[in-house]
């Protein structure tokens, strides 16, 4: 029986289409192909990422901090354009603070959260007279060493470790036993131990889990969050001036995917601001979001090198894969792999889909970028695109695995 049901890729309306090519901040692909010089590379939209951090600053109320972390995607120019759109940065290592502090961002809107840190990003995030989110009681320890040794009062932000989880997440940060954070019931002590020593307490991260595309959940876990910290800070050793709540909005990837319904998350928030207000007046909320911000802004692009024919099936070859975009090869954390959104990006709308897959040129079956897929008929020199790609890509992929050229990158 034919599946009148099969699920589809939401459509990837974002960026706009003429004369059956895509354009990307208003260049059409196979220019800017010209103009990048080689293949792969990735290209990341100014004006979607303007407009993605413009809607979420017209939902969600105005008194809620917007931040970008890093992590998603740490391209230097791409983290300058966000450092001007949000309120703070969000590193997770030395080097991210390097690029946070390069833009010139307020130190007391960078924070530094993550487990591992070492002595020397301590210390950096010392002297950088950061926001540190103290992700142990032994890093708690290592830090007053240091901070005695180089005689600066740090700035701390305790990380959270809940009870609950964000159910539905595509990936957990948080509830149960986790490397991240101090686990709920044990942070009373902790505050009671930061109250003895030389620092200065600014208030609480909790951080459940990213990819999460249910508002219900998230909006459980936010309430969950806001009651946790007002239990917490009755302990704190002074007033509470940050409730870092995370992010974890999710975007479509895969087939049957829908775009995050922000309405019902922006209400609830609206329902508990005057609430934090009264149990927390000096606490500034702030939402730090990866994904969200930049994830549907960029695409990889890879250029066909080979046609063949194998068995029936056909396999189009490219000069891209795993090793630039390990995600959508669906070996970034996925169970049963599925498709990223792909197209031929310089053939959009014509009429002559076949069935094919996309591979790069490692020398793994691992490194598909699309598997069994309608595409336009591409031929050799065609552009493969694949969308969602602006973060997780380049940053959180296996560069060197055989050892072919890294990926470009470009903010257009
Ligand atoms: C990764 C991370 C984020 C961002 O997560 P997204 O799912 O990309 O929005 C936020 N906060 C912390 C602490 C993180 O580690």
């Amino acid at each position: 029986m034919f599946n009148m049901k099969k699920p589809v890729h939401a459509s990837q309306t974002q960026f706009q289409v003429q004369d059956n090519c895509l354009l990307v901040g208003g260049i059409p692909l196979t220019r800017l192909a010209q103009r990048v010089g080689s293949t792969p590379f990735f290209a990341y939209d100014r004006a979607l990422l303007c407009a993605r951090a413009a809607q979420l600053r017209a939902i969600l109320p105005a008194e809620i901090r917007l931040h970008y972390s890093i992590k998603a995607n740490p391209m230097p120019a791409l983290v300058q354009l966000m450092a001007g759109l949000v309120d703070g940065l969000d590193v997770a290592s030395g080097a991210e603070l390097k690029t946070a502090l390069d833009t010139g961002v307020l130190p007391q809107h960078i924070s530094f959260a993550g487990p591992g840190k070492t002595d020397a990003e301590l210390a950096q995030a010392l002297a950088a007279n950061i926001l540190i989110h103290l992700e142990s009681e032994t890093e708690l320890e290592r830090l007053d060493r240091l901070a005695m040794a180089m005689g600066i009062m740090p700035k701390v932000v305790v990380r959270v470790n809940p009870a609950f989880e964000l159910k539905s997440s595509g990936m957990k940060m948080g509830g149960g036993a986790k490397q991240f954070g101090i686990d709920a019931e044990t942070v009373p002590q902790v505050l009671q131990r930061i109250t003895g020593l030389s620092m200065d307490f600014y208030g609480f991260q909790i951080f459940c889990g990213s990819q999460n595309l249910k508002p219900e959940a998230i909006v459980e876990a936010q309430s969950s969050t806001f009651q946790l910290a007002i239990e917490l800070a009755q302990h704190a050793p002074q007033a509470v001036r940050l409730l870092n709540i995370g992010g974890g909005f999710g975007i479509p990837y895969f087939p049957g995917e829908l775009a995050l319904d922000l309405d019902p998350i922006a209400e609830n928030l609206r329902q508990w601001m005057p609430r934090l207000k009264l149990a927390l007046p000096d606490a500034i909320v702030a939402i730090e979001l990866g994904r969200y911000l930049v994830g549907e802004a960029g695409i990889y692009v890879a250029k066909v090198i080979d046609r063949k024919i194998s068995r029936g099936q056909t396999f189009l070859v490219t000069d891209g894969g795993m090793h630039h975009h390990l995600a959508a090869s669906g070996n970034l954390g996925q169970v049963i792999r599925k498709n990223y959104p792909v197209a031929v990006g310089n053939k959009m709308s014509g009429t002559g889909r076949e069935i094919v897959s996309v591979v790069g040129p490692l020398c793994t079956p691992l490194d598909l970028l699309a598997d069994q897929m309608a595409l336009e008929q591409a031929e050799v020199g065609d552009l493969v695109v694949v969308f969602q790609s602006g973060a997780y890509g380049l940053t959180a992929s296996p560069n060197d695995f055989l050892s072919h050229a890294k990926a470009l990158e470009v903010l257009v």
